[in-house]
């Protein structure tokens, strides 16, 4: 498969390259991941070159300053989990300056390619920071070890793309976005690797490797091209995003980020009259989980998160998107839950 146009985030997949990496890495280090998976790749490492290992838990501003404090002296950082460990080795590494080492244990989010952490400053997301790994290990045995619905719920963040551009135009239109106008050829780009997805989507429901990198290298170019086009979130996040962020501001629970976005992408792509069935067809296809039962929400808070994803983003000062102009209606949840149930 071709790869996208992108200078940065250097990546290699293949098998064993946890061993490799251990023989890499300048120690001692930091390695940041979760308990579970600690507990499953402690083995792999020699204790005396672990300095510390740290569970992200939180991605609260505060919790991630008092862990700052808290390292011991290291000389690099490892980061090996899901989004959350990803973001909070990369915080690391950028405040105090370390080389960075990540392994992506799932396929669930671009961690592993953006530059910047996702914070939590009083509830609300905003990406701070600049790191840049030496090199992301993308290893087929790791990933298909992850709950599958984990590597299938990545698609999330690359098929948004199909509602993210509907918003991205309709704000240029209306004059509402001054900082980045609708640019062709970046939408054009963005376009590709929503297409190469879609077209696989049937092998990232299997968690193929051939569907792995293909999700992996979309990651690669949605990660790096927020910074490569100036920080401009367009081509990548829209109402889609502001559901899932007004969800999780209701329920306080934390959710599987591209399982939740693709359920707003569903009644996102209603809402915009933007062809929900194709899109529908594709995360289906993918086998992404969306309906509320099987991501432990219900309907009635479903219902209550997509009618106040308005004032959630006029509140909190998101961009101008279809949501904000728009209301979703009864007759909009009616049709979402025909397609979810089709
Ligand atoms: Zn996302």
């Amino acid at each position: 498969m071709k790869a996208f146009e992108n200078p940065l985030f250097h990546t290699v997949y293949g098998r064993n390259l946890i061993k490799g990496l251990v023989e890499t890495v300048n120690p001692p280090y930091l390695i940041v991941t979760m308990p579970e998976l600690w507990s499953k790749f402690k083995g792999e490492f020699d204790e005396k070159n672990v300095a510390y290992v740290h569970f992200a838990e939180s991605l609260d501003i505060e919790d991630l300053e008092n862990l700052i404090k808290n390292v011991p002296q290291v000389s690099s950082v490892i980061g090996i989990g899901g989004g959350r460990a990803l973001d909070a080795a990369k915080f690391v590494s950028w405040r105090k300056n370390l080389p960075l080492f990540q392994v992506p244990t799932s396929t669930s989010v671009n961690a592993a390619f953006t530059h910047r952490t996702a914070v939590r400053i009083k509830n609300v997301v905003r990406y701070i920071g600049w790191a840049v790994p030496q090199v992301v290990y993308v290893d087929y045995d790791i990933i298909k070890s992850a709950p599958p619905h984990l590597n299938r719920a990545g698609v999330g963040d690359v098929f948004c793309i199909h509602t993210a551009h509907y918003d991205w135009r309709l704000a240029t239109e209306r004059g509402m976005e001054k900082t980045w106008p609708w640019d062709d050829e970046l939408a054009a780009e963005a376009k590709k690797v929503l297409q190469s997805v879609r077209d696989n989507a049937i092998e990232v429901g299997k968690v193929s490797d051939a569907g792995i990198k293909v999700l992996m290298e979309a990651h690669r170019w949605t990660g790096a091209s927020y910074h490569n086009s100036g920080w401009n979130p367009r081509p990548i996040e829209g109402c889609e995003h502001f559901f899932f962020y007004t969800l999780e501001y209701l329920t306080k629970k934390a959710y599987v980020h591209g399982e939740v976005v693709c359920m707003g992408i569903i009644f996102m792509s209603l809402l915009q009259g933007n062809d929900a069935e194709g899109i529908w067809r594709s995360i289906k296809d993918a086998k992404v989980r969306v309906k509320p039962e099987d991501i432990g929400e219900d309907w009635a808070m479903v219902e209550r998160a997509l009618k106040m994803t308005r004032k959630y983003s006029i509140e909190n000062g998101l961009f101008y998107t279809t949501i904000h102009e728009r209301d979703i209606t009864d007759e909009i949840i009616k049709m979402g839950k025909e397609l979810l149930y089709s």
